[in-house]
């Protein structure tokens, strides 16, 4: 039967399109079944029916429309309760309804199981035989099985149809993960890249040396494209976001993916060859990756590999057409993809592959440019020069939209235009409420080393400097030295504004490419500081390098990832203290007199069992600051960046929420600072019940902050504690939503939350 089935599958999954793929279920699952007939129904949520789609035994001619609207029939009920109904005698059935003109009266038993994909009832599967008898027990395990599997078959085969122009019943748009908010209007352009590493047959060669000197040049002309490129969009993003282009140069170096060509080449490989081979082996390194982060960076190395291949090939002459309101599309589209487009045709870009996490994610909200990740539905090739509508928002993309809708994206649009300028200029106002609530607001770091202060306007730190970005780059752990150079100018980029650097957060979920881990359960296993403190080696070095940096400026605070015990927060201590007493003594050796200060120390609540321990690590420590991210992880037991329980992840949950409040108030009753680094403190509604609950700072990534300030300084006491004393009631995190979205909609503030103003 399991081969019956994955036949079935396939084929259908191989089918042109949604008519073709649904001929094919029934054909062939009335085959496998030996029924007598097999159709399958699908949904119309809209106008309330079913529509028999396709059939195999019973007479629907081709220009026939046969429906059963919603409570109707056998096929409603089985939708309705969305199960599957195994009757022998079907005409007997108080819900029977018969539809003549298709010949039904010569079947009596029947079979039917709902199509349900993602929780929605897509269709039904029906199977009818002349006797009147029950099918098997198999028989219906099986059609329950098929309905299973083709359910995303079906839904994919349903986007394919509607976009080349097939009626669609249920589905009008493409859904896919937003990956940076607003809406655009354009034209779909296909960007693909020059050369492809996949095409390249492998070569060998007599003259190493000849094409060490062809790869050369070749890594020559990326770097000087890649100038280009970044001076291209150097106007439009914040400089921190330029900082992809130093990953992409410092790939190039001799140490990194040169060598490793080089390498190959002098293995005997033809430039080409030798450029597809390290490449691949880089991208599968991190591909492996179980952090969703590390792995997008597979994308930047392969885009990097076939920018040099072109280069190789010599195929980067031609500039492509760009249409003048550009959707860039592709299957996986690249930063340097992004920045090759003029600013002022790129409307929005949609990527087939990828996440939020991706380069072109990050550059796409510091540009300011809706995108939509993650669109699996559909080939690439569908979508090229089609009219779409991009809300990055929702993750809806609205394939040649009918003229009304147009109409009212282009509203929506030139509201959200006035909206961002608006915010823009208040850039320099101090983020407090309106009855003089201050709030602090911190940007989080980690990618950048600079960044540029005046497009930040008013901010009052780094509220968490990520370490193990730059640990990720490289082939090794960076050394004391090395560190040194990356710790001193974030130090020294904020001005006196503090800067609070978190110790090293990898293992588990967060492998290094040369520190490979491998457990069953990586979110409960080796990461943070459980695995540092069990190499102390790593941890002193990486102490010593922020203690050293941060000589003459005195603006470091260092912070714990993932503690859980008070024995890692008395270790970590004794550990930084001798790294102090160490850098101390040696810089008094060198310098008589010399200070070094001890910084401050803080921990972070992201396992909740700290919740139960606050007053004892109080006493250690000088300040907590709140993951929101891992501790939403922990407390509702949901794997971060597992997408199939992705709907159960949310920070608006009651328990969430009620944590919050918990940590907040004893915080208060301890005197101890706490402050918010998750990504709830840079969430417009999450950073106004933060503040209400009575958080005094929060850091956001960059591209956040205008925005939350824009939104503090629309609100007072008042409003506040009305909304907490309602979302701290709720037992739904939708319903914790919709009570903060209705109240930004009421205080004139709902445009940051969808689309308009
Ligand atoms: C968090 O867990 O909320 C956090 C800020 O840390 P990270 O996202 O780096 O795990
Ligand atoms: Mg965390």
């Amino acid at each position: 039967m399991l081969t019956v089935l994955q036949r079935i599958v396939e084929a259908v999954n191989q089918a042109p399109d949604l008519d073709s793929a649904l001929a094919l279920i029934v054909q062939k699952a009335r085959a496998a079944l030996g029924s007598d007939v097999c159709s399958v129904y699908l949904a119309d949520h809209d106008a309330q029916q079913f529509i028999l789609m396709a059939t195999e035994g019973l007479n629907l001619d081709e220009n026939d429309r046969v429906t059963l609207a919603f409570g109707e029939g056998l096929i409603s009920l089985a939708a309705q309760r969305e199960e599957p109904l195994n009757i022998a005698n079907a005409s007997e059935h108080p819900n029977f309804k018969l539809i003549e003109s298709v010949g039904e009266e010569a079947y009596r038993a029947m079979l039917v199981a709902p199509i349900i994909h993602q929780r929605k009832v897509l269709g039904v599967l029906a199977a009818q035989q002349r006797n009147a008898r029950a099918f098997s027990a198999e028989e219906e395990a099986f059609v329950v099985t098929l309905a299973a599997q083709l359910a995303t078959v079906i839904a994919h085969a349903e986007a394919r149809g509607l976009v080349s122009g097939h009626y669609s019943p249920w589905l009008r748009n493409l859904t896919g993960l937003p990956g940076a908010p607003g809406v655009a209007i354009g034209e779909a352009f296909i960007g693909k890249p020059a050369a492809t590493l996949s095409s390249v047959v492998p070569r060998r060669t007599e003259f190493p040396w000849r094409e060490i000197h062809k790869f050369r040049k070749a890594v020559l002309q990326t770097r000087m494209e890649l100038r280009t490129l970044a001076d291209q969009v150097a106007e439009h993003v914040a400089e921190d976001t330029l900082a992809i282009f130093d990953v992409y140069q410092s790939l190039l170096d001799a140490s990194s993916l040169g060598d490793a060509v080089e390498n190959k080449i002098k293995d005997g490989w033809m430039a080409q060859t030798a450029v597809k081979m390290a490449v691949e082996d880089f991208v599968s390194k991190f591909e492996d990756l179980d952090d969703s982060y590390l792995r997008e960076r597979a994308v930047d190395v392969r885009d990097l590999g076939q920018r040099i291949l072109s280069f190789l090939q010599d195929k980067n002459g031609n500039k492509p057409n760009f249409p003048d309101s550009c959707i860039l599309i592709a299957e996986e589209v690249t930063a340097s993809m992004l920045a090759g487009v003029p600013r002022n045709k790129l409307q929005g870009l949609v990527s087939l592959q990828g996440s939020a996490n991706s380069h072109a994610a990050i550059m796409a909200r510091s540009m300011g440019i809706p995108a939509v990740f993650g669109v699996s539905q559909v080939p690439l090739g569908y979508l090229a020069d089609q009219h779409l509508i991009v809300d990055g928002y929702s993750g809806e993309i609205f394939v040649n939209p009918p003229q009304q809708l147009m109409h009212e994206y282009e509203i929506l649009r030139s509201e959200e235009f006035e909206l961002a300028e608006m915010v823009a200029d208040h850039r320099e106002d101090e983020a407090c409420t309106l009855d003089g609530i201050a709030v602090s607001l911190q940007i989080n770091a980690g990618m950048n080393v600079e960044h540029d202060q005046q497009r930040l306007g008013h901010y009052e730190g780094i509220g968490l400097y990520r370490t193990e970005i730059p640990f990720m780059m490289r082939e090794r752990f960076p050394t004391e030295a090395e560190q040194y150079d990356l710790y001193r100018p974030v130090l020294e980029s904020t001005g006196q504004l503090p800067v609070v650097m978190r110790t090293l957060d990898v293992g588990g979920d967060k492998p290094l490419p040369y520190f490979p881990i491998h457990e069953d359960n990586p979110f409960l296993g080796w990461r943070g500081i459980r695995m540092t403190l069990d190499h102390p080696e790593i941890f002193l070095v990486q102490v010593r390098a922020m203690l050293r940096a941060n000589i003459g400026l005195d603006n470091l605070q260092i912070l714990l990832p993932m503690i859980t015990t008070l024995d890692e927060v008395d270790e970590s201590i004794r550990l930084i203290n001798q790294a102090y007493f160490e850098v101390r003594n040696e810089l008094l050796q060198s310098q008589p007199g010399a200070v070094v200060s001890r910084p401050k120390i803080g921990v972070m609540i992201e396992v909740p069992a700290l919740l139960y321990q606050l007053e004892a690590v109080a006493k250690k420590v000088d300040f907590f600051s709140v993951g929101t991210n891992d501790l939403t992880q922990y407390l509702l037991a949901v794997d971060r960046n597992n997408s199939r329980v992705a709907g159960l992840y949310d920070s608006f949950h009651p328990a969430m929420l009620h944590a919050l409040q918990f940590i907040v108030d004893r915080c208060r009753e301890l005197n101890k600072p706490v402050s918010i680094c998750g990504e709830m403190a840079g969430d417009p509604g999450g950073a106004l019940i933060l503040v209400a609950m009575g958080y005094r700072s929060l850091s956001m990534s960059t591209h956040n902050l205008d925005k939350t300030r824009w939104i503090l300084r629309h609100l007072d006491s008042e409003i506040m504690q009305t909304l907490l004393s309602k979302v701290m009631q709720c037992t739904h995190p939708d319903q914790v939503r919709r009570i903060v979205r209705l109240k930004l909609e009421a205080l004139g503030l709902g445009g940051f939350v969808r689309a308009g103003k």
